[in-house]
């Protein structure tokens, strides 16, 4: 008895011995952040851009390490898609909204959008992940998963969106204009909504090209009757350009910053609710 105990002790003691001087490698810190609790559930309004009304947030992941104080999502999130970590983070945001669900809005009309890596799609694993971790905690807010283009849309099998549609989650391409954008996504995927890049929005009245870019965008989705959201809107002027445009959703800096998921219930009961 008393040997293994000792050896246990000593593997932990060990574990943290390589977690606390920079020993392990990134992404061994990544597996280790996440049962040592570091990583954490932030989020940031969407506005609707007629009303001024927040109606729905997008769940974005931060993480502080100990030693190495925040390190961005640009840094660990491609890491932990090339490590095989996305779906552990991806199910580490899930748990923690429905956690934090009893505090949320509970109207239809209320979107909660997470970001899922295209990986996660092979071997319905993201819909194995949904029906354990989001259905049964019966939530009322409607669930838009973000999907990113960084590389592999064209690996995300189609049978895997139908069946998330069936379910009743709507599936949003996010960076949409960017990476490895193809307009045949538009065909394949049937998203409900495409997500113009902060790169687009930060064009307005700066670079002819990029904003030539947007407004094809935007009248490409109207036309397609696909739903609209312009990420990185910070400025007053960007606001009402993409609002006369008739893109539906704005988010950026303009209307809120990401804050702590725990911190939403607060800063919503500040603005007015759709
Ligand atoms: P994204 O999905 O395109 O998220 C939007 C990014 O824009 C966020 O960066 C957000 O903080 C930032 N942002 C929001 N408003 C503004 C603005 O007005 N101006 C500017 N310059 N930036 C703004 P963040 O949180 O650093 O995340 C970076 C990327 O990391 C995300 O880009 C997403 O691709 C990825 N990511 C974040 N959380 C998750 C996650 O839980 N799962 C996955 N798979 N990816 C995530
Ligand atoms: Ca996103
Ligand atoms: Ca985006
Ligand atoms: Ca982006």
């Amino acid at each position: 008895q008393l040997p293994l105990a000792l050896l246990l002790s000593l593997l932990m003691a060990y574990i943290v011995w390589l977690a606390t001087a920079n020993r392990m490698s990134l992404s061994w810190q990544i597996s280790y952040g996440i049962t040592a609790r570091e990583f954490m559930v932030y989020c940031q309004p969407l506005i609707n851009s007629k009303t001024g009304d927040c109606n729905g947030i997008e769940l974005l992941l931060r993480w502080h390490n100990p030693r190495q104080g925040w390190i961005p999502p640009d840094v660990f999130i491609p890491l932990a898609e090339r490590q095989n970590l996305i779906a552990p983070l991806t199910r580490f945001v899930l748990r923690e909204v429905v956690r934090q669900l009893p505090q949320m809005p509970a109207c239809p009309s209320f979107h909660i959008a997470i970001n899922v890596a295209a990986s996660h799609f092979h071997n319905r694993e993201i819909i194995d992940d949904l029906q354990r971790l989001w259905w049964p905690a019966n939530p009322v807010p409607q669930l838009v998963v973000e999907l990113t283009e960084r590389d592999s849309l064209p690996e995300v099998d189609q049978r895997v969106v139908t069946h998330l549609h069936k379910i009743g989650v709507k599936l949003a391409i996010d960076d949409f204009g960017t990476g490895h954008s193809s307009l045949s996504y538009l065909k394949t995927l049937s998203p409900d909504v495409l997500k113009i890049d902060k790169v687009f929005t930060a064009s307005i009245g700066t670079d002819a090209i990029n904003a030539t870019v947007t407004d094809m965008v935007i009248s490409l989705a109207q036309r397609l009757n696909i739903g609209l959201v312009a990420e990185g809107v910070e400025t007053a002027e960007q606001a009402v350009y993409l609002r006369e445009k008739g893109v539906d959703v704005l988010q950026g800096y303009f209307y809120a910053r990401p804050m702590p998921l725990s911190d939403f219930p607060k800063w919503l009961s500040e603005h007015k609710l759709t």
